[in-house]
């Protein structure tokens, strides 16, 4: 859904629709569609310079990683060695599964040329021949829509031998997951790409140096590659006009939870949570914001009281939490923050590994404790028990998975310990389930 201007907030300064602009037109993930707005223009222009040069450019635009961690993507093809007569491939992390995470799916489905245009100029930036989409396995009809749009730039001469006369090759092949959160970690990505069972690999190497098949991979996330044509379009001045020094350009914001008009809504890094609500009708009438995630449930939950926090890495992490992947999740009055915290961590427990301990073991323990307390069955030491566990997850785990599973217990106790304690001493959940999920 495109973003109307609404509220005190001025629309030029506020929307910046890119990716997004012509998701209401007809057919907009058609070639032609494309085409009509300005489709492969970039790559004409990438195809005319040194690949290096395109790096630079990339690197000059301070185009950061919208996967989440936020990773300059110019900086990470810099990292390609050269010369090392290895192939070198390029891999597309389109597995979204954080939480609240809805961006990249959407944009394949409605503009998937943006990608395969992005692809394009990354390989030949990086002087790489074989590039992979890994897609999130249940999203069928994305999967079906992405066949269609390859196959229409092999026909169209943009993919295949010889790309637009220039005299480089690149094969593009799009590999379904089987629908394991932890795929979407880049090195269990690569493992399952292989053929194996998707679990993280120690990092260092990092894929820049050891990833697919032991070579050199750039892991990018959709929405990362598909900014990338407009850049080099457009140019890095116009990509630097949007969003802050240090967190530039235009992104893809998922509003959901207890608001007037979920969706996708593009607008530069660095506006707020409170210019967002504006734009898009507010928290559904007559409740109040309770608590949100900035970046899905993996980023420390927000209040109220930070309505206004600028929306980029540096504004975020201020406030004490991450960007992450700009999942908007908003919460109201009417929900009980134990019962959420639980149903998260029941997912982060259903979706570990099993690698290591402290995230194979610890999360069960938080789902055991956190269930008694919500069923009123609860403690007053189980909310420093709670704590401890998350503590020993934290930072001792193999991958992010286990930190993000810590987040919100953290979060959760730092701003409404009162709340747990509630559940405690009432000998139940205060709340009626009812009210809260009837509108999500
Ligand atoms: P990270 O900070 O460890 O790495 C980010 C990227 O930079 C990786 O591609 C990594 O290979 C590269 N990198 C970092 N240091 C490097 C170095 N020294 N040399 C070469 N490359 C280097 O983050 P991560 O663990 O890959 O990802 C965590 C993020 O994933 C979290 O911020 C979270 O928001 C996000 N996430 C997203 C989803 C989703 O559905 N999109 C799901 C879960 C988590
Ligand atoms: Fe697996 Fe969790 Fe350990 Fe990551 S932190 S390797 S998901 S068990």
């Amino acid at each position: 859904s495109r973003p109307e201007a609404g509220g005190e907030a001025s629309p030029e300064k506020l929307l910046a629709p890119v990716l997004s602009s012509f998701w209401d037109q007809p057919d907009p993930w058609t070639l032609e569609t494309y085409r009509r707005h300005d489709g492969y223009l970039g790559l004409r222009k990438a195809l005319e310079m040194a690949p290096d040069d395109v790096i630079a450019l990339v690197k000059d635009s301070g185009l950061r990683g919208r996967g989440g961690a936020g990773f300059p993507t110019g900086m990470k093809w810099q990292f390609i060695p050269q010369g090392d007569g290895k192939p070198h491939y390029l891999v597309v992390n389109a597995d979204e599964s954080e939480p609240g995470t809805c961006k990249d799916i959407p944009l394949l489905f409605a503009n998937p040329h943006a990608l395969i245009e992005g692809i394009v100029i990354a390989c030949h930036a990086i002087r790489s021949h074989h590039a992979f989409i890994y897609l999130r396995g249940e999203t069928v009809p994305v999967l079906r829509r992405l066949h269609h749009a390859v196959a229409e730039a092999y026909v169209a001469g943009y993919l295949g031998e010889n790309v637009l006369g220039s005299g480089f090759d690149l094969e593009l092949t799009v590999h379904a997951g089987a629908g394991a959160y932890i795929c979407g970690e880049e090195t269990a990505l690569l493992d399952s790409l292989e053929g194996r069972r998707g679990q993280p690999r120690l990092r260092p190497p990092f894929p820049a140096v050891a990833g697919l098949y032991a070579c050199p991979t750039v892991v990018n996330n959709v929405e990362s590659i598909a900014s990338v044509p407009a850049i080099l379009h457009r140019g890095k001045d116009w990509f630097r006009s949007m969003g802050s020094e240090k967190s530039p350009g235009f992104t893809l914001y998922s509003l959901s939870g207890h608001v007037a008009r979920p969706g996708q809504y593009e607008g530069p890094l660095g506006i707020t949570l409170r210019q967002l609500l504006d734009m898009s009708g507010g928290m559904r009438p007559g409740h109040r914001l309770k608590f949100w995630t900035p970046g899905g449930s993996s980023t420390p939950m927000l209040t109220d009281e930070h309505l206004d926090v600028p929306l980029d890495y540096e504004g975020v992490g201020a406030a004490g939490s991450m960007l992450g992947t700009k999942a908007l999740q908003c919460f109201d009055e009417t929900t009980c923050v134990v019962r959420a915290v639980t149903r998260w961590t029941e997912f982060y427990a259903h979706e570990s590994c099993g690698k290591c301990t402290p995230c194979r073991e610890g999360t069960y323990w938080l789902v055991q404790l956190l269930r008694d307390i919500e069923a009123g069955k609860g403690r007053m030491e189980d909310l420093d028990k709670l704590n401890d566990i998350a503590d020993n997850i934290n930072g001792k785990s193999f991958c992010a998975l286990g930190d993000g599973a810590a987040s919100p217990i953290f979060s959760s106790l730092k701003y409404f310990r009162a709340e747990y304690e509630q559940h405690v001493t009432g000998r139940g959940c205060p709340f009626d389930p009812a009210k809260s999920t009837a509108w999500a």
